[in-house]
């Protein structure tokens, strides 16, 4: 049995606005990951069972491993279809925002998401929410917002609404918002959860073969290059750092996704508590952080560079070049020492 979510009076709420609506939105945030996909399109399966009339609607493009959970290939991208997607958030009777916590976080579908009648939900696992929906279930103690959802579904009472491809979808940003369950699992509900899904038919060795072990011959030399020519690593401060240009990008012939997992990998080096990977983009700077024990990446993160996230999964937009991105991380080594120190020897500690 898995503990209940304790959310009795919230989940009567959105139990009240589903039942009320006929025409539901769907909402992950930009640049979809597994876990705002598989969120979304498990709640979409579910709500469809129920018979509603479900749209999902992600900002931009969906990266293409995550082509392969079921039903992604049909959410509407905003970025493609700008009017439709503001045209689905006006007509919606029910919006519910998933693995999200705030409207910045969704580009250009702020203004409609704002502006739109229907009453909002937030299921989301990110810290800080903010004070936009009108049924709010955040909990950022949970891995993931699929982990979340099971939850949401077993206290709705829709748990025989989860049929394989839902179940697929659930457990796909299970493993990918925690590299595998290899952090951010130790809640023994989350392995009771894996359990249930294998029962309905998911399968976790096709899912992972698909989601972390499945790359283009240019992917796989991309990240080689960036960890034999780009990594630095500063043992003394606990730090790595992996920046990659647009022209370097371009040579290996990146598309989305190709470098997701890079960050984690200096963390492997016993010396080095936080990892920071800076990738140019047109205009800014991408910037990614992940990092062990309670070095808080979010704080720098939001702090330095223009963003926010997890403690120790974060990311930001800086809105200057690649090279003053970089300075300005490096600069700050000396200041985070202080913070490492704290961490010292976490990998050994038990
Ligand atoms: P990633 O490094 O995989 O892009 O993002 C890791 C986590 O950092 C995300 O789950 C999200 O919580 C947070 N994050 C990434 N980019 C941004 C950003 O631009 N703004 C904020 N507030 N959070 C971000
Ligand atoms: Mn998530």
């Amino acid at each position: 049995m898995i503990t209940s979510l304790n959310e009795d009076r919230k989940l009567k709420r959105l139990h009240r606005i589903l039942s009320d609506s006929e025409r539901i939105v769907l909402l992950g945030h930009s640049a979809p990951d597994g876990d705002a996909i598989g969120s979304t399109m498990a709640f979409r399966i579910v709500l469809e069972r129920l018979g509603k009339d479900v749209h999902v609607i992600y900002p931009d493009m969906i990266p293409p491993q995550l082509g392969m959970v079921p039903g992604a290939k049909d959410a509407t991208d905003a970025t493609r279809y700008p009017d439709f997607a503001r045209q689905l958030l006006a007509d919606a009777d029910a919006i519910v925002c998933m693995d999200f916590n705030a409207p910045s976080r969704i580009g250009a579908l702020a203004e409609p998401l704002e502006k739109a009648k229907a009453p909002k939900v937030l299921i989301d696992h990110h810290l800080n929410p903010a004070d936009f929906a009108e049924v709010s279930i955040s909990r950022p103690e949970m891995s993931s917002t699929c982990f979340l959802l099971f939850k949401v579904l077993c206290g709705l009472e829709l748990f025989t609404f989860i049929d394989k491809s839902a179940a697929e979808c659930i457990l796909t940003g299970m493993m990918t918002d925690t590299g595998n369950f290899t952090y951010n699992t130790t809640d023994p509900d989350i392995h009771v959860v894996v359990a249930e899904l294998m029962k309905l038919g998911a399968d976790p060795q096709r899912i992972y073969r698909e989601q972390f072990e499945t790359h283009s011959d240019n992917c796989l030399r991309l990240n080689s290059y960036a960890l034999l020519n780009k990594m630095e690593v500063f043992k003394e401060d606990g730090a790595a750092l992996i920046t990659l240009s647009r022209e370097e990008l371009n040579r290996f012939h990146y598309v989305k996704g190709d470098t997701e997992g890079l960050v984690n990998k200096p963390l492997a080096i016993p010396e080095v508590v936080y990892s920071c990977f800076l990738r140019e983009e047109d205009g800014y700077v991408k910037v990614s952080m992940r990092s062990l024990g309670s070095f808080p990446v979010n704080e720098l993160c939001h702090e330095h560079f223009g963003g926010g996230g997890h403690l120790n999964a974060a990311g930001g937009e800086f809105p200057g070049t690649l090279d003053e991105a970089a300075s300005l991380f490096r600069s700050l080594l000396a200041t985070n020492r202080r913070l490492y120190l704290g961490q010292h020897n976490v990998k050994t500690k038990k």
